[in-house]
């Protein structure tokens, strides 16, 4: 097992320095809280770089392709991806408008165009220069934000929905977007970090210890490549990433995000998510008057994955945050590993409530504004969305490291 000091790194979650070998192929995993650290079979990088332009090329034609189709009474209307956004637009529900796009195809393009290009770097003999040192700091904080998966739920959850009141057609826009979402998920699990970061130039790390906790020996581990920093640096020597954002963080910011949260919750669920009007007659639908039309209707299954995604996962969520900020006030013990799993449980869980934003995005964009019936989105869908983007940023500002604090004073 070859160690140098280049893949030294101080664990993101609770803050051990370790020594992590480069060429492991198992999975390497902190010997203090069980955080994956590196490891793993290694991908070849000019698979990635296929894989990851031919993603490329399936976004593009995924957003221009007729998506689905829908016919009733003789009247039929088709969509496209970019519809679920224009569409949007249209009923003046911009912010909406931009997190569909932006969630489900601009993010995710950004994300493989970087990979795209670090690959062909890595691919080439020449030293990486600042733009891909850029770009690979890039896709870490690209690929919370990538939603294309939920969307696909969303949408087949929408099409459910629809299915008993017109006949739906899928058109070769959906089946294109299928390959790409599972191109891109492929990319986004293979793509390993770590094995990246042994790659970039190397310079002198400062002195550090493996086995100790980086704040007694005065460091702080990089949030994008975990190099042990001295706190006086400003910028990580490996990678370049402003060093005050390793900062510990306080549990001030997280609270208030999450009364935030948890209070838009509120209209999110009094308030119509959409308007239907059909025959002449507006019905305001909420997402548990949704809910339950679906488990009337006999789509038991869509019921409760809507249920699940709109009301246990966020109010969980927020619950479970509220008790973890709590609990790391009260000092190390036995539990301390749970505490960390509970949280990337919680963290990872809580995209899916996009859901529910997705279903109004397709089925405005499918319906629209036709002679037999409309869909309009409601007031609570834009609350909803902002209830989900909240307690998203209320677990990226949760400190595990605050689970070992008493140990590491
Ligand atoms: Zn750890
Ligand atoms: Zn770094």
């Amino acid at each position: 097992m070859v160690v140098t000091t280049s893949n030294r790194c101080v664990c993101p979650d609770c803050d051990w320095v370790v020594d992590v070998p480069v060429t492991s192929t198992e999975v390497f995993k902190c010997p203090r809280c069980g955080h994956r650290l590196g490891g793993g079979a290694p991908v070849s990088e000019r698979h990635t770089l296929a894989l990851a332009l031919a993603a490329l090329i399936l976004a593009l034609v995924s957003l221009w392709l007729p998506f689905v189709g829908y016919s009733a009474s003789g009247v039929s209307q088709t969509m496209s991806l970019l519809d679920t956004s224009a569409e949007l637009l249209h009923f003046h529900e911009r912010l909406l408008a931009i997190l569909v796009l932006f969630t489900v195809w601009v993010v995710p393009v950004l994300y493989l165009l970087a990979i795209c290009w670090i690959f062909t770097r890595l691919l080439g003999s020449g030293p990486l220069g600042p733009v891909t040192l850029y770009f690979i700091r890039a896709v870490v904080q690209l690929r919370v934000w990538m939603m294309a998966d939920v969307f696909l739920l969303g949408a087949l959850v929408s099409l459910i929905k629809i299915s008993g009141l017109a006949a739906v057609e899928l058109a070769s826009g959906f089946y294109t977007f299928i390959a790409f979402v599972v191109l891109q998920l492929w990319v986004a699990n293979n793509v390993s970090r770590y094995q990246l970061w042994h790659r970039l130039p190397h310079q002198q790390a400062p002195q550090s210890e493996a086995g100790r906790a980086a704040h007694n020996q005065g460091l702080s581990g990089c949030v994008c490549c975990q190099a042990p920093n001295s706190r006086q640096h400003k910028k990580c020597w490996r990678c370049g990433e402003t060093l005050s954002l390793t900062r510990w963080r306080g549990w001030r910011l997280t609270l208030a995000l999450l009364i935030a949260a948890a209070l838009l919750l509120v209209p999110a669920h009094v308030l119509p998510v959409m308007e239907t009007t059909s025959f002449g007659r507006t019905q305001p639908n909420t997402i548990i008057g949704g809910v339950l039309e679906l488990w009337q209707g006999g789509d038991a299954p869509i019921a409760i994955i809507v249920f699940v995604a709109s009301l246990v996962i966020p109010v969980a969520k927020i619950l479970t945050l509220l008790v973890l900020l709590y609990v790391a006030e009260r000092g190390n013990d036995s539990t301390v590993k749970n505490r960390v799993v509970l949280y990337k449980v919680t963290d990872w869980i809580g995209r899916w409530s996009m859901i529910d934003i997705f279903v109004v995005a397709v089925l405005v964009a499918l319906v629209r504004s036709g002679q037999l019936m409309s869909v309009y989105p409601g007031n609570a869908a834009l609350a909803f969305a902002l209830t989900v983007i909240l307690t998203m940023l209320a677990a990226m500002t949760f400190d595990t490291r605050r689970f070992f604090m008493p140990t590491t004073k």
